[in-house]
């Protein structure tokens, strides 16, 4: 008892320390970025699918995070107090909520982000930007039906998987909607 006492008692301090730690983010440029901890893979997507620049793996350890978030002026994104008291941690946000649509509320309105980068414009897996292809080069790659019924397609870089805007498209766009808004109806 005495010890998670005392180990909560810690976890408050962290936290006082952190938010106190937390500069305002005027200097944010106009389009942040992004590297998140292990424990933030939701997050992350939904941040991507609104077309963030979001780095993210589950094997990133600490010392990762960390030399990313300064090496590349991205904005550590963390629900982990003991990684954001270090000392060489400097923009950061710190996550609060477990709930992710609250996590993307927090950063929205932290990085003062009215209107998304690009929604659906980044690959989810790799956070590539995706390219614009000619819909015959992707005759063979997509479904028969998606292949007659979809005009614009775009590919990953990288990992070349093929997206297209598809029914699911509007349905996530208004869930992004809603996030932004403040409503928290939709589900995700
Ligand atoms: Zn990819």
């Amino acid at each position: 008892m005495g010890n998670s006492d005392s180990r909560r008692r810690a976890a408050r301090a962290r936290q006082h320390l952190i938010r106190s730690k937390a500069v305002p983010m005027e200097d944010v440029a106009v389009r942040p970025r992004f590297v998140a901890d292990v424990m933030l893979g939701r997050l992350s997507k939904w941040l991507r699918i609104a077309g963030f620049d979001v780095l993210y793996s589950n094997t990133f350890d600490d010392d990762e995070l960390v030399a990313l978030s300064r090496r590349e002026n991205r904005i550590l994104l963390s629900r982990d107090t003991r990684l954001l008291v270090r000392k060489a941690v400097r923009r950061f946000i710190f996550l609060e909520s477990e709930d992710v649509r609250a996590q993307i509320q927090q950063v929205l309105r932290e990085t003062h982000t009215g209107d998304l980068p690009g929604l659906l414009t980044r690959c989810l897996t790799c956070n590539e930007v995706l390219s614009d292809v000619e819909r015959e080069t992707v005759r063979d790659t997509v479904p028969p039906f998606v292949y007659r019924t979809q005009s614009r397609f775009k590919r990953c870089p990288r990992c070349c998987k093929v997206y297209w805007a598809g029914t699911h498209r509007q349905a996530v766009l208004r869930t992004l909607q809603a996030l932004i808004n403040g409503s928290t109806e939709e589900t995700c």
